[in-house]
């Protein structure tokens, strides 16, 4: 197969055609027709999504290797108020990578078992692969192999991280209402930015086992009518956990929930916090790194191997090993020279460079084929 051929078929027009969360209609929509003409099986819509499946059956019994690729960009607000749709996370490279693998498999087939495709909607609010699993997707599962793009300060063009630890995240939102009053009767309200001070210094004082790495900053704080003699009512807090373990995180999230509760008690106010997103960091599969590393190793030589990489962002890929502990997964990073950096605007790569990566998953999902699980 020419490889630069077909990537030069998918990814212009896939970065031409950004759609942000659930709204990949025409993303979608070309990845299913690729998958069917390339002789897939091929499941639109699924659990109500965007999400897209194909399914490669070789008739024969054997584990089931998958492949995903998230399909979602990023808004990015205008100087005139107006939204632009950019795909400033290189989902379109993943799709470009995970479609030229998945032609390529389907034209010379598979050894045993079964091949399945996933266009995951939805990574970026964190909701996608959830929505994927729900829908049972990943029930027959074996081995899950995703990618992303790297900023070249991690890997360069050429360079493959076998295997990216991503981070838990969680973002919480709290509302704290003391009692108006006027600022010549401070003693007949309750200051809600005194509440939410107390707040953020409590939060600020919580320690992290410095092995772990966890870290909770405030990411906002409002409150406030405007008028400078008045007593506050309410603010409301933002809050920001990472932590490179998903039982750290589940402490972090109720000792931040119980400040904010018993904090606002204290000083006689009321607050409520509720959870808008999280993502579960990396649990992946010991047993799998030694394959992924020698497949990078024999398909593009011992320079394109980078070690390890823990990295303090969120990936709704970790969500597939959290909900289906049997699966075996693997999230590799690419090298792109990617610059400046994911989730800016002007974001390019050298889109050339995911021959590389096309090749690595191509092997891996031979390589795992011929495994039973
Ligand atoms: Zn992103
Ligand atoms: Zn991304």
């Amino acid at each position: 197969m020419d490889i630069r051929k077909r990537i030069d078929v998918f990814w212009p027009y896939l970065h031409a055609i950004p759609e942000p969360a659930f709204c990949e209609i025409k993303t979608s929509a070309f990845v299913a027709e690729v998958l069917r003409k390339s002789g897939y099986e091929v499941q639109e819509k699924v659990g109500g999504t965007t999400a897209v499946v194909g399914v490669l059956d070789s008739g024969r019994p054997g584990p089931v290797a998958a492949l995903r690729s998230d399909m979602d960009c990023l808004l990015f607000k205008q100087e005139d108020g107006t939204e632009k749709a950019v795909h400033a996370c290189g989902h379109d490279g993943h799709m470009t990578t995970v479609l030229t693998a998945a032609e390529w498999l389907a034209e010379e087939g598979i050894p045993c078992g079964k091949l399945k495709i996933l266009f995951q909607p939805a990574e970026e609010i964190g909701k996608g692969a959830l929505a994927m699993i729900d829908a049972g997707v990943a029930d027959d599962i074996d081995y899950l192999f995703g990618l992303h793009v790297m900023p070249q300060d991690m890997a360069r063009a050429g360079e493959i991280i076998p295997q990216i630890s991503w981070t838990a995240c969680t973002l919480i939102e709290a509302e704290v209402r003391g009692k108006a009053a006027h600022g010549s009767q401070p003693h007949l309200g309750i200051n809600a930015i005194d509440v939410g001070a107390a707040i953020v210094n409590a939060v600020n004082a919580l320690h992290s086992d410095p092995l772990l790495g966890g870290s909770v900053k405030t990411t906002r704080f409002q409150g406030g009518s405007g008028s400078l003699n008045a007593i506050c009512d309410k603010v409301n807090l933002g809050f920001d956990l990472r932590s490179t373990s998903n039982a750290e995180m589940l402490e972090l999230r109720r000792k931040v929930r119980d400040i904010i509760a018993n904090t606002a008690k204290v000083y006689g106010a009321e607050a409520d916090s509720h959870i808008t997103g999280t993502c579960p960091a990396a649990e992946p599969d010991a047993s799998l790194l030694p394959l992924v590393q020698e497949v990078i190793v024999s398909v593009l030589g011992q320079k394109a191997l980078l070690p390890v990489k823990a990295i303090t962002v969120g990936e709704d890929f970790n969500f597939f090993k959290q909900e289906r502990p049997r699966l075996k997964t693997v999230d590799m990073g690419v090298g792109c020279d990617l610059k400046p950096g994911l989730h800016d605007p002007a974001m390019t790569y050298d889109r050339y460079a995911l021959e590389g990566a096309v090749k690595v998953m191509h092997e891996l999902v031979l390589r795992a084929l011929q495994e039973r699980p």
